[in-house]
Formats: structure tokens, C-alpha cells, sequence
């Protein structure tokens, strides 16, 4: 069975996952059955596997402005940050007695759920930096929080749920001076933003390549060289001995591809993606009463645009909207059942009833204006139902 229910589904969730690109398929392919050898073994068929392993980093660190060895392929961008985090943290802990973290109030879980286990399970002192009111970090707050034992900092480049990008090179650049190793969570900013890690002074990225046209299920760490960090897997010595396991050889393959594909395009592309973004933006604000921008007016992914709506609970407005052939998403952490408002809604100072109340509308390649003409005829519609929905 196909995955649309209606002829004239339309999928706005591109910040929740993308389809893999045709080209990426077709490079994937030939390392399932044909090239299917271990890049750890001697032989032939080993070799081919491996060359495509580091022709696959090779490919990707020329993206990113860094040595090959400075990218660690991993299973997903959950654990591209699991492993930047525990990893830093624990062996600053070991080598020079450093136990403070310190983050924002708007990471994703794959972020906050980890620096919170390291706080509560090995004693770790958790703070957070402000964010203002589109949930962006002030570099200048990130100056005056850094300390001499501050393990690792972590910002998240660009915000899932609101789009705000944050001003990563500058923060970089603070941390880089008062020595002291910084994260960031890419996953959603790679899929849009050109990144480079020298520009940005990043030690730690993370990435997934699901969320950029590749496939689920493999991601990339870029650890820079000189960075601390230790496994939290162990097992061979693959991946600089930072994530043993035999590599999942199509994946990584088509994972570079479709970075590479998604980075050279993605300028280009973003002038498509902004203008669409904007209309969404311009007329739901203007025609919707009750309606908010979340996340910055300009400073925000292209593709993103997202809302709360006075008196509608989000929920119910995904299944209206995905009743009338639209896929979207809200900023609720729970699929059903009583659903708790997103914590990100709330760091940036929004009541919980009005955080119920949120969507997101994520563009992709495949968006058409057609598309959104009709999402924005709709649109009011369901937000009027919604409402009487919560009244009852
Ligand atoms: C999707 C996402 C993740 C998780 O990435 P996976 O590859 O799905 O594990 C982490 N951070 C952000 C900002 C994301 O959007």
C-alpha cells in the first residue's frame, strides 16, 4: 500500500525526516549484494568496501572544511551528539576535574535528555543560558557563563521546532578562546545552512542524514583532532576507536552523497525556500486571528515556518489537517493521550495553553506554491473547527 491516503497528501514535515533522493538510492545499491565486503577485512572485496568508506569521509570532510579523520560516521544524529557529549564530558571530568555543562533550554531531547542523565547520574552541574523571546543564545551570556571547569558547551544551531538559527561561529569563537570544547547539534541546520567548522569554530557536529534526503539509520560526528573525547561504545578499532562496529558501508555511501548533494544546492535553494516560507508566514499572520510567529521572523531555518493559535489544541489540528491531505507537525512532545506542551515553547515564555496550541509547517525540495496556495485556503477553516474542538 502507498504511503498517501489521498491522491492529494501533501507532506510539510520535511524537519521530521526527508525521502531519499533517487541518485542516493542508486549509489547505495551495488554495497548491499554485490560489494557487500567488510572494510575491516584484508581481502579484495574488503578493500572495495573500505575505499568507499573513505571516499564517503573524504567526500564529506571537503564539505565541512576539515581532515577526514575528523569525521565519525555513527548510526544516527542522536548518537552523533550522545557520543560528542558523554565523550567530551567524561574525560574532561577524568583529565582535569571539570564537571560544569553548560546548554540551552532548547536543545532537542537527543541533547537535553543526555546532558540531564549526566547531571543526574555522575554529578555533573547542569546550566542553562538564557534565550530570548525567538529562543536564540546571546553569545556575550555564553562569555560570561564559561568557566575554567566547564566540560563542554553545547548549542543547538538550528531549533527543530522554531527554526531560530543561533549564532554558532560567534560562540564558537568565545569558546575557542576560553578553551573550552564546544558542541553543536547540526542535524537540522545541515539540511539548509552551508556548514564549515573552521568558519564556525566547532569541535563537535552532529549530523543525520535523514533529516538532508539520505537514509535513516546513519549519521556523522565531526570531532575535531585536537578535541577530548573518549568511545562509549567499544568493541574494534574502527572510527579512530570512537565507534566500534563493522560500518554500514551503503549507508555512509549514501549519506555523503546526499550531504554532498544537499550542501552545494542548498544556497541556491534556500532563495525558493524563503519565499514560500514567507507567504506562509505573512498570510497565516494576517488572516488567522489569534495567531503567533514562534521562533525568529529572519533569523530562521528557510524552510520553517511555526505557530501557536490561541484556543486550538495542536493535536487536533494535525488530524484536521492531516484529514484535508496535509502532513504537518506541532511542537507537542506526545503523540496521544494528554499531551504536555513543548519545552522549547515554554523557554521561549509562552503560556502551556497556548503552547498546546502550535504547528509547524516544514517545506522541501518537492513543495510546489500550488501546494501551499491550497494549505493556506484551508487552513482557517480547520483552525475554526479546531477551536469549537476545544470548547467542547
Ligand atoms: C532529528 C533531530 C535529531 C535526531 O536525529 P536522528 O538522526 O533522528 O537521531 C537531533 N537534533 C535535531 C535538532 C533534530 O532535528
Amino acid at each position: 500500500m502507498a504511503m498517501t491516503k489521498q491522491a492529494v497528501w501533501v507532506y510539510l514535515d520535511h524537519a521530521a525526516t526527508t525521502p531519499v533522493d533517487g541518485d542516493v538510492v542508486a549509489r547505495m545499491l551495488p554495497y548491499f549484494s554485490e560489494n557487500y565486503g567488510n572494510p575491516s577485512s584484508i581481502h579484495q572485496a574488503g578493500q572495495i568496501a573500505e575505499a568507499a568508506v573513505e571516499e564517503s569521509r573524504a567526500k564529506i570532510a571537503r564539505i565541512l572544511d576539515s581532515e577526514p579523520d575528523e569525521v565519525i560516521f555513527t548510526g544516527c544524529g542522536t548518537e552523533s551528539d550522545n557520543l560528542a557529549l558523554n565523550g567530551a564530558a567524561q574525560i574532561n571530568r577524568i583529565k582535569k576535574g571539570a564537571r560544569h555543562i553548560l546548554t540551552t533550554p532548547v536543545e532537542h531531547h537527543a541533547v537535553f535528555a543526555t546532558v540531564r542523565h549526566l547531571a543526574e547520574r555522575y554529578g555533573f552541574e547542569l546550566e542553562l543560558l538564557p534565550v530570548d523571546r525567538f529562543g536564540m543564545v546571546d553569545p556575550q551570556e555564553v562569555e560570561k557563563r564559561v568557566r575554567a571547569d566547564t566540560a563542554i558547551t553545547s548549542v543547538i544551531y538550528a531549533n527543530n521546532e522554531i527554526g531560530t538559527i543561533n549564532p554558532i561561529a560567534e560562540i564558537g569563537q568565545i569558546c575557542r578562546e576560553r578553551e573550552v570544547p564546544f558542541h553543536t547539534d547540526g542535524v537540522q541546520a545541515a539540511a539548509y545552512l552551508r556548514m564549515n567548522v573552521i568558519r564556525d569554530n566547532i569541535d563537535y557536529l552532529a549530523c543525520g542524514a535523514h533529516k538532508f534526503y539520505g537514509p535513516k539509520g546513519v549519521g556523522f560526528l565531526y570531532c575535531r583532532k585536537d578535541a577530548p573525547i573518549e568511545a562509549y561504545q567499544t568493541g574494534g578499532s574502527q572510527e579512530r576507536g570512537l565507534r566500534a562496529g563493522t560500518h554500514n558501508v551503503p549507508l555512509i555511501v549514501g549519506m555523503a552523497e546526499a550531504f554532498y548533494q544537499t550542501q552545494v544546492k542548498c544556497q541556491k535553494r534556500a532563495e525558493t525556500y524563503i519565499s514560500l516560507r514567507d507567504t506562509i508566514i505573512k498570510t497565516i499572520l494576517e488572516n488567522i486571528p489569534g495567531s503567533h510567529l514562534t521562533g525568529h521572523p529572519s533569523q530562521r531555518l528557510p524552510n520553517h515556518a511555526s505557530f501557536v493559535f490561541e484556543g486550538v489544541n495542536g493535536n487536533d489540528l494535525l488530524i484536521l489537517l492531516d484529514q484535508a491531505g496535509f502532513g504537518c507537525s506541532s511542537g507537542s512532545a506526545c503523540k496521544s493521550g494528554s499531551p504536555k506542551p513543548s519545552e522549547v515553547l515554554l523557554a521561549i515564555g509562552l503560556s502551556p495553553e497556548l503552547a498546546l496550541g502550535s504547528l509547524r509547517v516544514t517545506l522541501g525540495r518537492n513543495t510546489t506554491q500550488d501546494q501551499i496556495t491550497t494549505f493556506l485556503e484551508v487552513l482557517p477553516g480547520l483552525i475554526h473547527h479546531a477551536r469549537k474542538m476545544a470548547h467542547r
